[in-house]
């Protein structure tokens, strides 16, 4: 294509991502905060790595940083090139997607928010869940460019609904980790053989995505790899709870699990992968999920 495209933050999610592009787009520039990732993704990957000022001046503009204070601090500091599209993969706030949709307007730009999902295993592959809010015709506009990292390319609804779509999302990941903790340990304490125990249920109508690879990859291994960081689960929950009290719905399970999963991220190791959530509750159990 002869869009030029950037990528704006080279972290576990956005370094994959961003490896696609030069497969669809003959010009792909990077940056990154670390600026020798973005040297390095050049070197692996045939991208070119720029200062932010120029990335921030391709025709499509992927973000993927941690927060969206970070994307709105960054998108305060540049000047854009108006008829773009700023694609932010960003799991955000739907509030922040909203205020910088009116804001890039101004500009001549458009903002979608669309967070991803399918870990950083789907970024390798480009399989990844993107959930799209924002105007319809920009995500028309931006569509073969989200379909280079990702496999279902969903539009939910107005700015801010991808955002919404993702917090959700993970809540649902959060109370699945956590019930199958509780539940595996109550399997533990009966004698109950657990790798059996997890054939059964991934067989069965109790399985989810946890029980059939959170669980068997991280937890009962132990290996707890971190390729998504338990702060990060922390911030999703938080902003799937901020939703619910702004729809003034009671909601017992998700707050209960909001602040299990805060109370791990505060008691967890310093970079710790959101599977290890699982040892607060076993450091209650006194039973180690192996
Ligand atoms: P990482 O912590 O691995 O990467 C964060 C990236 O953002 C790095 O490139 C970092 O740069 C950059 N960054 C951090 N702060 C700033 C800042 N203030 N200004 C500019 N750049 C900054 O995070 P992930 O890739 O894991 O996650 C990114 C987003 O994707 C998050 O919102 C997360 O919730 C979401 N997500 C993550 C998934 C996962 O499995 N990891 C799955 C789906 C969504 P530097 O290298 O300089 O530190």
């Amino acid at each position: 294509m002869t869009q030029s495209v950037a990528f704006i933050g080279l972290g576990a999610m956005g370094y994959r991502m961003a490896a696609h592009l030069p497969k669809y787009f003959e010009k792909v520039f990077v940056w990154n905060r670390n600026f020798s990732k973005a040297e390095q993704h050049a070197t692996e990957y045939g991208t070119t790595a720029v200062e932010l000022a120029r990335a921030v001046q391709a025709d499509i503009i992927f973000s993927c940083l941690p927060t969206s204070d970070d994307v709105e601090a960054l998108i305060d500091t540049v000047q854009l090139k108006a008829g773009s599209i700023w694609i932010d993969c960003t799991s955000g706030v739907p509030d922040s997607a909203r205020r910088l949709t009116e804001k890039l307007k101004s500009q001549g730009v458009d903002f979608l928010d669309a967070p991803v999902s399918g870990q950083t295993i789907g970024a390798e592959n480009a399989t990844l869940t993107v959930m799209v809010g924002g105007d319809v015709q920009a995500f028309e506009r931006a569509y073969p460019a989200m379909a280079a990292v990702g496999k279902l390319i969903q539009h939910v609804g107005e700015s801010g609904a991808g955002f919404a779509v993702k917090a959700i999302n993970n809540m649902l990941l959060a109370v699945n980790l956590w019930s199958v903790a509780e539940g595996f340990s109550t399997l533990k304490a009966h004698g109950v053989n657990l790798d059996a125990a997890l054939n059964c249920i991934n067989a069965s109508s109790g399985k989810s995505m946890v029980t059939e690879t959170i669980f068997p990859q991280r937890v009962l291994s132990r290996e707890f790899p971190v390729t998504f960081a338990l702060p990060l689960l922390a911030k999703d929950t938080g902003i799937a709870l901020d939703l619910v009290h702004d729809a003034k719905l009671p909601a017992p399970i998700l707050s209960l699990t909001q602040s299990l999963i805060q109370a791990a991220n505060l008691t967890s190791e310093p970079n710790s992968d959101f599977s290890s959530a699982v040892k607060m509750y076993e450091s209650w159990s006194k039973i180690t999920l192996k």
